[in-house]
């Protein structure tokens, strides 16, 4: 099979906080690989945004040795990258001063064009980018703005934000990014719920006894200590990540795939969550990995505070209260140093309303397995006889389809999240970004929990580095005579 590459219009693509590790590690190597594939026009302009005193020669050298180091270079031979870089600029700029706007607003090629401002800075600074863009005439009615996470971190403060943006940007044209939606498998999941007529009619709380949404890994806090203990799980992957991947499992089929569509499906989710009660939540904090502390030290320690009550791992049960779902719970987890890495969406469906091969044969489940990470792919499982002779004993067998297999060359020309939703932006379609309501709903949702957990001043549950979290996550599963998956080819 061979992938069809639509190039994007011509444009400019100012990267606000150009220098930083976002922008070296995810958004340029991600632009490079798209001018690999012949999706970047050759009047594409690349501006890169910063204080450091840095010239156009410098900033190229610096992303040269990024693309190096993060993956980008195998895309295609240095021709290609001296090409590519030829294509960047830099301009030395401060987003709380007047300095570098004049250079900026010089460097923009005028009219015609799409013009894409990218805030990869603190999102303190968002404020200050957005009033400096209208003032310095950049904020006209075709420029777009991409606004990185974190979108607030309380209900007040996203509104707030929100407010500021909307002062000086339609909504129309911010795209709030969550690089979950980008992924190749969180698209197909919308394939295979709307494309087949196989799963909708099964889609609901009379199939389906649970789904569980898991989002694993391996890493610990690493250097990000001081940010994430400000955060914790639930505001750093659950009010985003894992709700848009809720949202995404849940909806209801838009009429059509358009931005606000499936936006306004989203939104309906979100708005029909039951508040969490508190034994349906387990928090849990990493500890150090045993005789190897210095290098893997536990999570008080990485961020610096003995006493710190933020959660590393959280498991919860949401119930979600319109027709489709009611009756059935939908699990979530996430957490830092876990067994392994993973990023899963599990389908249980319910058993058969009657065995009509007894007891003996067992207690045999459908499962629908969506992997985000490690190796993307959709597996069923399904129920089948045990070959050979002796009865009729049953067995469950994958359906697989990792896409690697089914797709070949097309699969490993591995589009990552960034590069798929930088391409989205140019073309101007908001379909896999949040809109602002999504982002208060979401924040509507979390905040109460949060603040329940500050007021009661409770203290998560230390786990052993590399386990699956605290015992209280698998007691939560356990009391409702369920288990966590630990693949996509493990029994329920
Ligand atoms: P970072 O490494 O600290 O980079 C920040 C960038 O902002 C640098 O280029 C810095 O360059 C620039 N900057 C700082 N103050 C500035 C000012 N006053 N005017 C103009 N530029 C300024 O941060 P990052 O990790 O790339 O993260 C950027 C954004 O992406 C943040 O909102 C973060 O939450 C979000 N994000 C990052 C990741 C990630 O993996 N890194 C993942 C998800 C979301 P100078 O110091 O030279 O000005």
């Amino acid at each position: 099979m061979v992938s069809r590459v639509i190039p994007v219009d011509p444009f400019d693509l100012v990267i606000f906080g150009g220098t930083g590790d976002l922008a070296q590690r995810k958004i340029l190597p991600g632009l490079f690989r798209r001018f690999c594939a012949g999706q970047m026009p050759h009047e594409a302009k690349i501006i890169g945004a910063a204080r450091s005193d840095i010239d156009a020669d410098g900033y190229r050298d610096l992303i040269r040795a990024a693309i190096a180091k993060f993956g980008g270079e195998q895309a295609c031979g240095d021709a290609q990258l001296d090409a590519f870089l030829a294509r960047l600029n830099y301009v030395t700029i401060d987003a709380k001063g007047e300095k570098g706007w004049a250079d900026l607003q010089k460097l923009m090629a005028g009219k015609g064009r799409v013009e894409a401002y990218y805030f990869s800075v603190a999102p303190s600074l968002f404020g200050d980018l957005a009033e400096r863009l209208q003032k310095w005439g950049m904020a006209d009615s075709q420029a777009r703005i991409v606004v990185e996470k974190p979108f607030g971190r309380d209900l007040e403060t996203a509104r707030t934000l929100n407010n500021t943006l909307a002062a000086f940007f339609e909504e129309r044209q911010i795209y709030r990014i969550d690089h979950y939606l980008g992924k190749e498998t969180v698209q197909n999941l919308m394939a295979v719920r709307f494309g087949n007529m196989l799963f909708e009619p099964l889609w609901n709380s009379q199939y389906v006894d649970h789904i569980q949404i898991t989002v694993a890994e391996t890493v610990g806090v690493g250097g990000r200590g001081e940010y994430y203990d400000k955060s914790g799980a639930m505001r750093d992957m659950v009010q985003n990540h894992l709700m848009q991947l809720l949202c995404l499992i849940a909806m209801e089929p838009p009429a059509r795939f358009d931005p606000d569509a499936v936006r306004d499906e989203k939104l309906k989710v979100i708005r029909a969550l039951d508040p969490v009660e508190n034994h349906h939540i387990a928090r849990g904090q990493y500890q150090a990995e045993p005789c190897n502390e210095a290098e893997n030290p536990g999570y008080r320690t990485a961020v610096g505070d003995p006493r710190s009550r933020t959660e590393s791992f959280i498991a919860m049960k949401i119930h979600i209260s319109n027709w489709r779902w009611a009756g059935t719970p939908f699990y979530i987890r996430t957490g830092k140093r876990m067994s392994s890495r993973a990023s899963e969406i599990t389908v249980v469906f319910k058993d058969t309303p009657h065995s009509i091969f007894g007891e003996e044969a067992g207690r045999h489940r459908n499962v629908l397995s969506i992997r985000l990470q490690p190796n993307e792919g959709i597996t069923l499982g399904v129920t089948i006889k045990e070959p050979g002779p002796g009865g009729m004993r049953l067995i469950d067998v994958p359906l697989d389809m990792t896409f690697a297999d089914a797709l070949g060359s097309e699969a490993d020309d591995h589009v990552d999240a960034y590069e798929r939703l930088i391409m989205d932006v140019i073309r101007g379609n908001q379909t896999l970004f949040m809109r602002g309501d999504e982002v208060e709903a979401a924040w509507t949702w979390t905040d109460p929990i949060i603040k329940g957990w500050e007021a009661r001043h409770d203290v998560p549950k230390p786990y052993d580095s590399g386990s699956d979290g605290p015992t209280d996550s698998s007691e939560m599963m356990r009391r409702d005579g369920r288990s966590w998956r630990k693949g996509s080819n493990e029994d329920v």
